[in-house]
């Protein structure tokens, strides 16, 4: 016999509670958000169309789609590189399918679009890394985007811009996802010598293999405010060093902060921003 003994709840229980009868205003999902940050539920016309919380500030995750018509000037962007395939080097479980589903529902070749575009009519290579996709996470394809981007850059004497997001490496593709950290590092390493600009924008989150290598190796690295920005997660070093972490900690103010990225424009400035900084470095006479 049991030394304690449950006491029974006989409260009843309306199996349909949760169910809008059909006759109530039924209210729609999409009409508020709740602010990742604040945690405020807020109403969606409010944060507006770039996205950006009223009340803290915080720049919430938008899609490659809506980053680019938030950057570029309407009709100028020209996609490249659609045509590599994601392979599935280690037979992972269920990986093919994955990379199908996150296509269709994303609409989205990879977790990276890149191409040429105008900012403010200042031609650029952009890409942009949409979180949405496997969490942005850098398997061979986006490895491979983003080389090329570098690489026609370079023949196209152009500058780059790159928003990054990432989770980190795609896991499903083991060791070749590591291996595009050090052939796009070399891909940014020629843009360089080529006396030509590259800008990284920071964007919530870029963590793992993204920050430790192509988003921290930008002449120029801008972040949005309260990015999350990291290589390992908070838990794992608290748990390697045996110390609690600052409240802030990987956040864009404190690597601001510690002199890690040059500057935090919020989403609303942004555009203007990085014209001003590419029309400074391409004017004539300046190189
Ligand atoms: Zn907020």
């Amino acid at each position: 016999m049991a030394l304690f003994k449950k006491k029974k709840d006989y409260i009843k229980i309306n199996p349909n509670r949760n169910a809008t009868p059909m006759n109530e205003p039924s209210v729609p999902d999409d009409m508020w958000a709740k602010c990742p940050s604040c945690k405020h539920i807020l109403y969606t016309k409010e944060i507006g169309e770039e996205k950006v919380c009223p009340n803290c500030g915080y720049n919430f995750r938008i899609s490659a789609s809506q980053r680019l018509a938030l950057i570029a000037d309407d009709g100028t962007f020209e996609e490249w590189d659609t045509d590599i395939e994601t392979k599935d080097p280690l037979d992972f479980p269920g990986y093919s399918e994955k990379v199908k589903k996150m296509q269709e529902k994303n609409n989205l070749h990879e977790a990276v679009l890149t191409g040429i575009a105008d900012i403010s009519g200042e031609r650029v290579a952009l890409g942009i890394m949409d979180s949405h996709f496997i969490m942005a996470s850098m398997g061979t394809v986006v490895g491979e985007k983003i080389t090329r981007l570098f690489e026609k850059a370079i023949e196209q004497q152009l500058p780059v811009v790159l928003f990054t997001a990432s989770g980190g490496a795609r896991m499903q593709e083991g060791i070749f996802s590591l291996m595009q950290m050090a052939k796009v590092s070399a891909a940014v390493k020629n843009h360089s010598n080529a006396g030509l600009l590259y800008l990284t924008v920071l964007t919530d989150p870029t963590t793992g293999g993204v920050t430790a290598s192509f988003a921290m190796q930008g002449d120029i690295i801008i972040s949005e405010p309260q990015a999350l920005i990291g290589f390992a997660g908070r838990r794992v070093i608290e748990n390697a060093i045996k110390q609690e972490l600052p409240e802030d900690f990987q956040r864009a103010e404190f690597l601001l902060e510690h002199g890690f990225i040059d500057q935090i424009v919020t989403r609303k400035e942004l555009k203007a921003r990085i014209y001003e900084l590419i029309h400074m470095h391409t004017m004539k006479g300046w190189r």
